[in-house]
This record gives C-alpha cells, sequence and structure tokens, in this order.
C-alpha cells in the first residue's frame, strides 16, 4: 500500500541573540553560518520539522504541533530530531518504509546549495535509508515579502511511504 504526505513549516528568521531572538541557523540538522537564525521553541529546524509532519500525515498520525507541543519546557530548544525519529519510529511500527521524499527550501539567504550533500546524507542518516530517496531543492522568493526580505524560512516536503519491504532504498 501507498501513502502520500505532505509537510509545511515556516519560521521567523532574527539576528542571532543577544541581538534579536535568532537561535543558531540549523537545517536538516547541519549548521549553516549565517547572521540570522530560526525562532522557535526547539532548535527551530523548518526541514526537520516539515519531514517529520510530511511522514505523520501520510501514516494519518496526530502533527508534530500535537505530539510535541510549543508550550512543552521539554522541548525547549529541543534537537529536531529527535521529532522526526518518533515519526520515522511511527512509520515503521505501522508497517511503512519511505520510498522517496522531495523538499522545496525557500530562503534567501544563506545559500543552501553548499550545504545540500550534507543534508542529505545526514538526512538519510536519520531516515535510515539511502541518500537517493532524499531529494532536496533550494529557492530564492525573489526579494518579495518576508521570505525574500530575510524574514523568514519555509519548507514544503512530500514524502511517500509504501507498506511493502522493497521499496525502502536498502
Ligand atoms: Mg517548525
Amino acid at each position: 500500500m501507498l501513502r502520500i504526505g505532505h509537510g509545511y513549516d515556516l519560521h521567523r528568521l532574527e539576528p542571532l541573540a543577544p541581538d534579536g531572538a535568532g537561535r543558531p541557523f540549523v537545517l536538516g540538522g547541519v549548521s549553516i553560518a549565517h547572521d540570522r537564525g530560526p525562532v522557535g521553541h526547539s532548535d527551530g529546524d523548518a526541514l526537520l520539522h516539515a519531514i517529520t509532519d510530511a511522514i505523520l500525515g501520510a501514516l494519518g498520525e496526530p502533527d508534530i504541533g500535537q505530539l510535541f507541543p510549543d508550550n512543552d519546557p521539554q522541548w525547549k530548544g529541543a534537537d529536531s530530531a529527535v521529532f522526526l525519529n518518533e515519526a520515522t519510529r511511527r512509520m515503521r511500527a505501522r508497517g511503512f518504509e519511505l520510498v522517496n521524499l522531495d523538499a522545496t527550501i525557500i530562503c534567501e539567504r544563506p545559500k543552501i546549495g553548499p550545504a545540500k550533500a550534507g543534508m542529505r546524507a545526514h538526512l538519510a542518516r536519520l531516515l535510515g535509508c539511502t541518500e537517493t530517496l532524499v531529494n532536496l531543492k533550494g529557492k530564492t522568493h525573489e526579494k518579495v515579502d518576508a521570505v525574500g526580505e530575510g524574514r523568514a524560512i519555509e519548507v514544503h516536503v512530500v514524502a511517500l511511504l509504501s507498506s511493502g519491504t522493497s521499496a525502502n532504498g536498502r
């Protein structure tokens, strides 16, 4: 059986503390040097959040905000890998494997291209699959609106899951 899920996330980007509320910029579990960072209850990793929600969505499970409320002190500053690990645990518990996922990362700065290979390798490790199942695309927002002005980062993800055992790429 195949199931598809969509995940979306946006985080405001602010100057790093103490000038603003931005946390160090981390995306897909990879730190990227930037003078701004995401504002969030956890580490603010929009890519991990969107992948988590895509997998949970495909399974028809509660979403990331329901499982890990942003007013729960337990998740303050949390490594978002914890959220993705729970989503993949639920995926395997339900007998599903990832067929592939495709992510679109939209931000004006920093440039995503140079970090893509590292993010892809890290995501494959977290998901327990080969890198070929994880695709990342970086785009700008053409300088318009908050994303284009560098004040936010936005991520869209679609993930396809299969309950077969031969579609996990391992
Ligand atoms: Mg988020």
